[in-house]
């Protein structure tokens, strides 16, 4: 049987982070990074534009500012991003705080989505150089803690210390891994809403300001913003039961590739579920469900004219005259989301767009179009034993999948704090 000192399943930011923090703390160290996919790695190859300042990424219940500070420095260290210029943010920032809405100063930079694979690459090479094992192609299945051993389509390899790190995709695994150990977690916390998408000129504070953050009340946040050649995309997931449903995304291109003259970017909702609800995942599918219901097994987008009037999108609308720039993502279904969202989340998104549309004016165009839905599943929430993420004797956790960060920059950081714990078992 194959044996390593550490694996670390999932190479997205979480599992890269970890990989680098083990083979540069114990470069003897045999490490075997496992990756259901044919290629590395992850999230990073969607657009990739990375955010260095907390709370961004980082849930709070798993983060302190100092913490996620100290890690961030880390993770810069190794990216060494170029951080993005800003113009007139304390013009948009006084016209939010007469609504009570605040712009947040994020630092950050912008890759684009084949920036990102180029980024991939090199730290591919480097893990590669340092002797790191990538198995790609290879999904493990589940786990046997009493013989420290993980069972994958193809084999069984024995370990000292295992990160599992699934990212969002893996939502559903790692809650099975965690049935299997006995783990406790809750999945009560969701995030829902709609992608927006606009021509720049109606939304032209991307010009100052890559990816904006705004935060209004009912907790409502724009998040995600892409420009510059920017693209609406469809994930594809499915229940237990096989259903397949779609979550609306977006990604960008770099800046080098043509510009479409189109900005997309999300206004979310976090809805947090108490008893009786079991599960605030199951309810988000049901969601996904009901828009592919209504879709005809495809997302569902109105025009922002349309949905003004109470009037749903249709083919045969979905481009008039005042309709002037076309859908992204094409192949979703003209309809009305109102018949679709609950009641209380269109509420309290379609206030913070016309918030939004009084601090950026024309973003409500009517061309304006809404995907939906919009759904975000990294709501697990595991019960950690310690500071490092772990859930089991020699068994650590970390990435969007577990609940320890929603973006690149805190998966990475998250993936360092699992690897220290790792560290101290594997030098036991
Ligand atoms: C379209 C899109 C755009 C995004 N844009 C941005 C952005 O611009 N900025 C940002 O900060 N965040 C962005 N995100 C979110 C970001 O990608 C994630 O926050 C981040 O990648 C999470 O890292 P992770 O390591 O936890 O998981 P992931 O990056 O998802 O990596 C997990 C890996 O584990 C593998 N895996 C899963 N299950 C198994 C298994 N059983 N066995 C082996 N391997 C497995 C998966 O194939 C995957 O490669 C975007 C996400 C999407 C989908």
């Amino acid at each position: 049987m194959d044996e390593y000192d550490c694996i670390i399943v999932g190479s997205g930011p979480a599992g890269l982070g970890a990989a680098f923090n083990l083979i540069e703390e114990k470069p003897d160290l045999n490490i075997l990074i496992l990756e259901s996919g044919k290629t590395s790695s992850g999230g990073l190859r969607n657009d990739c534009k990375m955010n260095f300042t907390y709370p961004i990424g980082f849930p709070v219940e798993n983060w302190k500012k100092d913490e996620s500070d100290s890690y961030l420095k880390k993770v810069i260290t190794k990216l060494n991003p170029e951080i993005l210029e800003k113009n007139n943010l304390q013009v948009y920032q006084k016209r939010a705080e007469k609504l009570g809405v605040a712009l947040i100063n994020i630092r950050q930079t912008h890759l684009g989505t084949d920036g990102g694979l180029l980024l991939i690459n090199k730290l591919i090479r480097e893990l590669k150089d340092l002797e790191v094992s990538i198995a790609l192609g290879e999904t493990m299945v589940s786990i046997n803690s009493d013989r420290k051993i993980i069972i994958t389509d193809k084999r069984e390899i024995a370990y000292k210390a295992i990160l599992i790190a699934p990212g969002r995709k893996g939502f559903r695994f790692i809650q099975s891994v965690m049935d299997s150990l006995g783990v406790s977690y809750m999945d009560h916390i969701i995030d829902i809403g709609i992608r927006v998408e606009t021509k720049v000129e109606h939304y032209p504070i991307v010009r100052d300001y890559y990816d904006p953050k705004f935060m209004f009340s009912e907790k409502v946040r724009t998040f995600c913003t892409n420009s510059g050649n920017a693209h609406v995309v469809q994930e594809k997931y499915k229940t237990v039961h096989d259903e397949l449903y779609y979550s609306v995304n977006g990604h960008a291109y770099s800046t080098e590739r043509e510009n479409n003259g189109l900005t997309n970017f999300a206004m979310l909702k976090t809805v947090k579920f108490t008893a009786p609800l079991a599960s605030g995942q199951q309810f988000a599918v049901n969601l996904g469900l009901q828009a592919m219901l209504m879709g005809g097994g495809k997302p569902l987008m109105q025009r922002v004219g349309d949905f003004r009037l109470g009037k749903r999108s249709k083919d045969s609308t979905f481009n008039g005259d005042l309709y002037d720039f076309k859908p992204t993502l094409g192949t979703c279904c003209p309809g009305d989301i109102s018949l679709a969202m609950p009641s209380k989340i269109l509420r309290n998104i379609w206030k913070s767009m016309k918030l939004l549309d009084t601090i950026v004016p024309g973003v409500l165009h009517p061309s304006t179009i809404m995907y939906y839905p919009e759904i975000k599943l990294y709501a697990n929430k595991p019960e950690f034993l310690d500071n490092n993420f772990r859930v089991k004797e020699s068994i650590f956790f970390a990435g969007d999948g577990a609940g320890t960060s929603r973006g690149i920059t805190a998966a990475w950081a998250s993936g360092i704090r699992a690897s220290e714990g790792m560290l101290k078992e594997v030098t036991l």
